[in-house]
């Protein structure tokens, strides 16, 4: 089902073109294998230059920003034309991503292509305009209105571990605005893009300009698309370093930013709860896709007269998590992304044992698996949330079990965090009601809820984020807001 080694190139989408990269090519890897793929066109920045000036023309001289039906047409059109493709890019998204391939039918792949429906009915349904009525401000009678109009060329930046999910849940609520769009996806999964590139270009009725893709090995590109004055909003999901760098340069010219970071969440455990199976469930949860989420929930907290009990449960489900090949049906736990994600995860590993840490199971590579970068699922014992590892954000298949003594010390070391982006909290519904009141996150999963839709907002408190993407609040960040008075004679 993957595709052959080699056998595959993708290209750039600048100004409705299907074009070569300035830079010539660059090898994607598949993580399960260490092989390449394929290559991806190179964008450079005279490429980056080129993209954005073709999103400043769609949006200053075609009718894009106010054709709500044409965007709303679009949308479902590129919605259904994905769709129609499904298979072969669930196959480059267990490839080139290295995610478990039942995860594609959910939040990797499928769940994204669907959710463009959302933004694509909040724009049809949208109140563009509200008259607030007359008054006379000053003595002057005064129709006024407020209205929302889009702010103009949205810079898309993304990250590689969810590539559909954060592509699709910038283009769409930011081109259902009226926005037009340059993305630039991460260096490690360039097809997941190209892909879409390909596929608006070729299936779909969006206006040359309005969407253009620019793959790059080059991070600079990103940077570059960051400072340019002629981008209005920025819309960035990464690491928090490199978030910090895209909000300084976008001061420079003093656009919007919209940022989704990294996180290091916490799993509380009330003592009401039911330990064992509460704890195997964190264990899993923080095993898929390797622990490659920014709302992965890495930092397991319990009552401390229970720590032991919830160490061993915790390790006994981790050590039943299948770890291998990512087109495995029965896989939870793939690869990680790269060699230096592998590497970079192993030195916390290594960090954890220097601060005192003990591994319930785990901390090194899976014996089985000689080539790919694979991390055995791990669960780290015996120490406090002042650990590195505890405070850190790791991003690979590792869970830290800490100890709490009790509700309100619970939410103190969850809050206790550079970062607050999510939390999830097991016990009686009335106390972990007061948990999740008071944990400074984003989303809070309570005795099991999803949180995640296309409907609800999502993204971080503190340094794990500003403004919010999905939901009405999502899509709303991407609108800009006009009042207009006009004298009643
Ligand atoms: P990263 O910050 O290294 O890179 C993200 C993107 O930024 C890439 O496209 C990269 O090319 C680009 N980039 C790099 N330097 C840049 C610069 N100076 N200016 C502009 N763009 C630049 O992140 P990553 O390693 O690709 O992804 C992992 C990180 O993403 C983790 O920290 C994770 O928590 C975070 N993440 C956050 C969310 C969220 O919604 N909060 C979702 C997924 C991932």
């Amino acid at each position: 089902m993957a595709p052959r080694s080699a056998d595959k190139s993708t290209a750039l989408l600048i100004d409705g073109t299907l074009t070569d990269g300035g830079g010539g090519t660059f090898a994607t890897i598949n993580p399960a294998t260490q092989d390449p793929l394929g290559t991806a066109a190179d964008g450079d920045a005279t490429d980056m230059d080129r993209a954005v000036a073709a999103a400043r023309t769609a949006f200053d001289e075609s009718d894009w920003p106010r054709d709500t039906s044409l965007r709303v047409h679009c949308l479902r059109q590129l919605r259904d034309a994905l769709n129609t493709e499904i298979e072969m890019l669930r196959a480059i998204t267990v490839a080139e991503v290295g995610a478990p391939i039942t995860l594609t039918y959910g939040g990797q792949l499928q769940i994204p292509v669907d959710d463009l429906e959302f933004p694509a009915r909040t724009a049809e349904k949208y109140s563009w305009e509200t008259d607030l009525g007359v008054c006379a401000p000053l003595g002057i009678a005064s129709r006024r209105t407020v209205v929302r109009e889009p702010y103009g060329v949205v810079g898309a930046i993304t990250p590689w571990n969810f590539p559909h999910q954060i592509n699709l849940a910038k283009i769409g609520p930011a081109m259902a605005a009226g926005n037009t769009v340059v993305l630039k996806p991460a260096p490690d999964t360039p097809w997941c893009a190209a892909e879409l590139g390909r596929i608006v270009a070729e299936k779909t009725d969006i206006p040359p300009g309005v969407l253009n893709i620019v793959t790059s090995s080059d991070h600079r590109v990103g940077a570059q698309l960051a400072s340019d004055p002629r981008v209005d909003l920025v819309s960035f999901t990464g690491s928090t370093v490199t978030g910090s760098a895209v909000m300084t340069a976008a001061a420079q010219s003093v656009k919007k930013v919209l940022l989704e970071l990294g996180g290091k969440s916490a799993f509380i455990v009330l003592d009401d709860a039911d330990l064992q199976t509460v704890c195997a469930k964190a264990a899993v949860a923080v095993a898929r896709h390797a622990g490659q989420g920014c709302a992965f929930t890495s930092r397991l907290l319990v009552p401390r007269d229970r720590y032991r009990d919830a160490v061993a449960a915790a390790a006994a489900a981790m050590q039943e998590v299948v770890v291998g090949d990512p087109a495995d049906p029965t896989t939870v736990c793939g690869p990680v992304i790269s060699a230096r994600q592998r590497d970079r995860i192993a030195g916390f590993l290594r960090l954890a044992l220097d601060e005192g840490g003990v591994f319930a199971c785990g901390g090194g590579r899976p014996a089985h698996l000689p080539r790919g970068f694979y991390i055995e699922p791990t669960v780290i014992g015996g120490l406090t949330n002042d650990a590195r590892v505890a405070r850190e954000e790791i991003f690979g298949p590792v869970l830290t079990v800490l100890a709490h003594d009790g509700d309100a010390e619970a939410v103190r070391i969850a809050n206790d965090s550079p970062y607050g982006l999510s939390g999830t909290v097991y016990g009686g519904e009335v106390r972990a009601g007061w948990v999740a009141s008071r944990l400074r996150v984003g989303t809070v999963n309570v005795n099991g809820g999803i949180w995640y839709s296309a409907d609800m907002p999502f993204g971080g408190y503190k340094q794990s984020g500003l403004g919010r993407e999905m939901g009405l609040a999502g899509f709303e960040e991407y609108l800009q807001t006009k009042a207009i008075a006009t004298t009643v004679r």
